[in-house]
Parts: structure tokens; sequence; C-alpha cells
């Protein structure tokens, strides 16, 4: 099968899989404990994609030019037996990297097997060192050790490389950034600090929220000097930059300050089936229904490639006052 473009020439390369809607903490920025208190609807487990409904789009999204997924949610660890899934994702042939992102707060009893189950490397999220702001971030009671710890077992397991994703909201943690880059500084682990984004609508963004890449990295080189590095693929989200010294490497993720539309090769499955083709879209394809009613794999590549070929999809460039407002799925249930 020929590969797809959308209508900017963009391909599809990286897949994001939501295997949950669910999470065990309530991050502020993200799904305030406000809005996804004790009533809020979840999914229903029938409403879930099952493994073999995710291993069966997978493949044909492969045969269509992916060849990343992301496994995410919510929590992807919450969701029962989630290495069953990698152990049937990770075989897929032409599938070249198959990686997850999570909380950190369940891994220390999982990363050994999801990396048996054939998971090659892992994005841990830590937004502070200091458990107090960690701990008024995640609002779930979580501390730093435990992440660190899942940080650990993770690298004890081989998974590899290892990424730490940090939200950075100003008067909220961004006086830690350089106390995060200092703590992983020469351990090989690369911390990705990503710029507050207004996904959703329930996390009250503000642009006086947002420091800069610019800034992160100008704070970041007056006490560990850097030095950007190339990108190393197309489509890459990261700026990456490396210490001077020798000390490994740093990613900034500038979606709000230089937003990065144009190579944007990356559609987002959500855990009830429906193909979002941007992070900031209001409403999905649905890909379960035909899953459900006997469609064959040839009508889902068809289905696929309709609605890829007509993805028009740069929010972050168009961003503005009036877009801020518009409708738009929470980042919890598609994930980042
Ligand atoms: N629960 C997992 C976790 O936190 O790693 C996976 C899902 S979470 C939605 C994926 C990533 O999105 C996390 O690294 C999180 O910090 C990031 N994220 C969530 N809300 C965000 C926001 N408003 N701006 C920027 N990043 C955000
Ligand atoms: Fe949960 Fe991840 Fe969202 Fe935090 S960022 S609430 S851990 S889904
Ligand atoms: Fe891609 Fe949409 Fe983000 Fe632009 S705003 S980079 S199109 S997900």
């Amino acid at each position: 099968m020929t590969a797809l473009h959308d209508t900017f020439q963009r391909p599809l390369r990286d897949l994001r899989v939501s295997v949950t809607d669910r999470c065990n903490f309530r991050c502020t920025y993200c799904m305030p404990r406000e809005v996804f208190g004790p009533d809020f609807q979840f999914l229903q487990r029938s409403e879930l994609l099952s493994y073999e409904e995710i291993t069966r789009l997978a493949r044909i999204f492969i045969q269509l030019g992916v060849e990343k997924i992301r496994i995410t949610g919510g929590e992807p660890l919450v969701r029962a037996n989630l290495h069953e899934l990698i152990r049937m994702l990770a075989p897929l042939p032409g599938l070249r990297d198959l990686t997850l992102t999570t909380n950190g707060s369940l891994l220390r009893s999982q990363a050994q097997r999801l990396r048996e189950a054939g998971l090659q490397r892992i994005t841990v999220s830590l937004d502070a060192l200091d458990d107090d702001v960690f701990q008024s971030m995640n609002d779930a009671g979580v501390t730093v050790d435990t992440v660190l710890k899942g940080i650990d077992a993770a690298r004890e397991a081989g998974l590899a490389p290892i990424k730490v994703n940090a939200v950075v909201k100003r008067g909220v943690n961004d006086h830690g950034i350089v106390e995060l880059a200092r703590h992983f500084h020469g351990t090989g682990v690369i911390v990705r600090f990503i710029e507050f984004m207004d996904v959703g609508t329930t996390n009250g963004w503000r642009l006086e929220h947002v420091v800069s890449a610019q800034e992160i990295a100008e704070r970041i080189n007056a006490e560990l000097p850097i030095e950007p590095v190339e990108r190393s693929y197309p489509g890459e989200v990261a700026q990456r930059w490396r210490y001077r010294d020798g000390g490994g490497e740093i990613g900034i993720i500038s979606s709000i300050t230089q937003p990065f539309c144009g190579d944007c090769t990356r559609a987002r499955l959500s855990p009830e089936g429906q193909l979002f083709t941007c992070l900031f879209g209001a409403r999905g394809h649905d890909f379960r229904e035909p899953l459900r009613n006997g469609a064959s794999d040839d009508e889902i590549a068809a289905m696929l490639r309709r609605v890829w070929s007509v993805r028009d999809d740069r929010y972050s460039e168009i961003r503005s006052e009036e877009t801020v407002g518009l409708p738009r799925v929470e980042m919890s249930h598609i994930g980042g």
C-alpha cells in the first residue's frame, strides 16, 4: 500500500494510542479535580477498544505508513495487563519504535514485564523534584520518590533511552527547572521541558502561565551550558540541546511559542476508537463501529485514507484569543 499524505503533504508516521481515559493522578493542568471528581463519567469497559482491536488497527495503520507507536492515556498503567498489549504490538512488521508515556507511579512493579513483553523505551512524567510542588501538581499525594523509583526500575529493566517529561507552569514549578536538569545531568536520562499548553477546556490555561522554550533554555544555559543539536528526524517535536560538558541532552517542546505543525505526522486514537488528527481536535473519526461491524482490513484502510487525505490541522500555528475558547477533546482522553 502507498503511504498517505494530508493536504499539506504531511505523511502519517506516528500513532498515539490512548488505552484509558482514567488516571490515578489529578494533575491540575490536565485533569483538575473540580472537573474530574467522583461524579465524572469515565468510559465503561465495553466502550474501550480491546487489545485485539487496537492491534488490528495498528497493523493496518502500519501498512499505511505508521512507524512509531506511543501508548498513552489517561494513565496507561492503570489498564489491566497492559504488557499484553505490548506483547501483541511489539512484533508487528514495519513498526520501528514502540514506547509508552506514564506518570511513573505504577512503574516500579511493571517495568520488568513491560520490557519482557517488547517495550523498547519509555517516557516518565515528573514535573518537580520538590515534594510539595510535585504533590500540589499531581493532586493525588504521590511522592517524587515513588516516581524516581519507577525510573530506576525502568533503567534496571533495560528500557532505554528513558525520557522525563516536565510541564513547566510559571509561578508553580518554573523555579525547579535547573534542579530537574541538574538531577538528570550525566545519567543518560533525557529531560524534556514542555511549554504549558492550552489543551482541553478545563485547565484554566492563560498565556501568562507559559514559560517560553527560549526562557527555559536560557535559564538552564546560565548554570549548565548547552548548545543546540540537529533534529534526529523531521517531525521530531522536541528541540534538542546538549550539555557542553558532555553530560547528555535535554529537549524543549515549544508548542506555544514555536509551533511545529508544519511537520506534524501524528494521529491519536482515543480509548473508544475515535481517531483524532490533531491534539486540539473537537471530534474524532469513529473506527470502533466498523471494527465491530465486520469491516474488512481494506475497508478500514480506505477509511483512514479518507480521513488523512483531507487533514488540514495546524492549530498551534493559528492559535489566537478566539481559538483558545473553542471546544476540543481533553488531553487526558487522547494523551499527550
Ligand atoms: N498519564 C501519562 C503521563 O502523565 O505521562 C500519560 C498521559 S499525559 C496526558 C501525557 C503527557 O502530557 C504528560 O507528560 C503530561 O505532562 C503532558 N500534559 C498534560 N497536560 C498538559 C498541558 N496542559 N500542557 C503540556 N503538557 C501536558
Ligand atoms: Fe494523569 Fe498524565 Fe493527565 Fe497527569 S498528565 S492527570 S498523570 S493523564
Ligand atoms: Fe499537530 Fe495539531 Fe499539534 Fe499542530 S496543533 S503540531 S497539527 S497536533
